[in-house]
């Protein structure tokens, strides 16, 4: 192999060919090696920073050098999401078709910003949602993007609440001088609701959070509609009503039939959150968590969570794109597509300009499994949840604080204080072979599982209660 630099220290593809060939085998070996990695970094804050020299090198080195610093300097502080005993916070799934197609996007690193800067990429875009669409059993006539995150999606919507609401007037003139905007939530919603909500210049005290009810914690629909008369009689503005399925913390799920009802009744915008629940829907048995998802002006769902799909890839579905198109879209005279048509330019769906070649990614990955290979990994990890929450529930040293909402529910040591739980939590994850996160539930301390990552096979459900029985005591 010819390693030789040319003297401005390009890297030539002889180099590149070799550098790439030893990514994939490494990658190979730290996959087949990663099931017997602690799951979660040791929490030594500063350790890898004192690794690292203080100032930029002023020659260049060579690339065995740069891999040999990444093994020594970097793995040891990372936190493994594709482990396969990866139970915190939500999966973000990297399957090995979605890498290859992000190694495959790191090539051309297309822009895909408007339909002529790529346009198989804008195309190839129009149709993986589509399959998704009906993947998902959406009606005919969703259309959507691909955002970066669920945070963007959501953040999208509320400014078309927020322009729809104001009759386009807020882009132009500001937000001085209109009526007080009001967004309704939940209380159990995803804090980029929150962040949204500022960034939109609507203020936090303009978010109301309504109540909920009932095993699967939704938004008391009536408390919904009184909050808006209230706030109109108080001469307020509402604008839009944002929904979640399958929320963060134990999976709430509000009741879209009705809670979306009363937006439509009341002319408002409305944008469902289903970041994490919404790749279940492929399985037509979940379908009854959004039941009525006919109705949402916007949608979100993250294929970067459980659909394999690595981050970054936020499908974001609207039932007409019109709105959203007249709040984000600009178009100055360099970024005009003179002498066609019939195409879209998705930056005019979103707030960055440049976009990523997402759709790549969800191509390769919906090929290469189908819709039953990706079925059946989501009813694995849906029965082994349910098949370990009912092991925890059988003995009476833990108590189920949350049943399982597709897989995931939340449980903690029985008659045990806010400390003890969290000192066994800490005892868990220092342990290495799983890693959980805690959240709050009506006040108390509980443990979160959640299973969904691809690599995670029965036999690491099986490891997952021993842990935990060992460590109770
Ligand atoms: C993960 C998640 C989000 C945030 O997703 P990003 O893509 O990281 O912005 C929002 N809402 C819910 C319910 C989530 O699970």
């Amino acid at each position: 192999m010819d390693d030789t630099p040319d003297t401005r220290q390009q890297m030539n593809w002889d180099s590149f060919a070799h550098w790439g060939a030893q990514i994939a085998e490494w990658g190979a070996d730290y996959h087949r090696t990663l099931r017997d990695r602690p799951v979660r970094a040791p929490l030594t804050p500063g350790a890898t920073r004192a690794q690292l020299p203080q100032t930029p090198p002023e020659q260049g080195e060579d690339m065995a050098g740069i891999l040999a610093d990444l093994d020594a300097q970097i793995m040891p502080g990372l936190t493994h999401w594709q482990h396969p005993r990866f139970f915190a916070y939500f999966p973000a799934n990297a399957a090995p078709p979605s890498m290859l197609a992000e190694f495959v996007t790191a090539i051309l690193a297309p822009q895909c910003m408007l339909w002529q800067t790529s346009p198989a990429a804008t195309e190839l875009e129009g149709v993986m949602l589509d399959w998704l669409r009906q993947a998902l059993g959406l009606p005919e006539g969703f259309t959507g993007v691909i955002q970066d995150s669920a945070s963007s999606a959501t953040l999208a919507a509320v400014l078309v609440m927020r322009e729809r609401a104001l009759d386009w007037a807020g882009n132009r003139a500001g937000l001085t001088g209109q009526p007080r905007l009001r967004i309704y939530c939940s209380d159990e919603v995803h804090t980029s609701i929150d962040r949204a909500i500022w960034i939109a210049g609507i203020g936090a005290d303009n978010l109301v959070r309504i109540p909920v009810t009932g095993p699967r914690r939704g938004m008391d629909a009536r408390a919904l509609h009184a909050a808006i008369t209230t706030d109109r009689a108080a001469g307020m503005l509402p604008a839009g009503v944002i929904a979640c399925t399958g929320a963060t913390g134990v999976g709430a799920c509000d009741d879209l039939r009705t809670v979306l009802g009363v937006a439509r009744d009341e002319g408002l915008y409305s944008h469902v959150d289903a970041a994490w629940a919404g790749a279940a829907m492929i399985c037509p048995e979940n379908r009854a968590l959004w039941e009525g998802i006919e109705q949402a002006d916007s949608l979100v769902l993250n294929p970067h969570k459980w659909l394999g799909v690595q981050f970054d890839c936020s499908t974001h579905y609207l039932r007409d794109p019109a709105a959203l198109v007249k709040t984000l879209a600009i178009e100055p005279e360099y970024l005009r597509t003179h002498g066609a048509e019939g195409f879209v330019n998705y930056s005019e769906w979103s707030v960055p300009l440049g976009r990523r070649f997402r759709a790549l990614k969800l191509w390769f990955v919906l090929r290469f499994y189908g819709l039953a290979g990706l079925r059946a990994m989501i009813r694995d990890h849906i029965g082994w949840a349910q098949g370990l929450c009912e092991k925890l529930r059988a003995d009476a040293r833990f108590e189920v604080m949350s049943e399982p909402v597709l897989s995931l529910f939340s449980f903690r040591l029985r008659g045990r204080d806010e400390a003890a739980q969290l000192d066994f939590l800490a005892r868990v994850n220092d342990d290495g072979r799983i890693y959980l996160t805690q959240t709050r539930l009506d006040g108390q301390m509980v443990i979160r599982f959640q299973v969904g990552a691809f690599s995670t096979q029965a036999g690491d459900m099986e490891t997952a209660f021993a842990v935990l029985d060992e460590l109770a005591g």
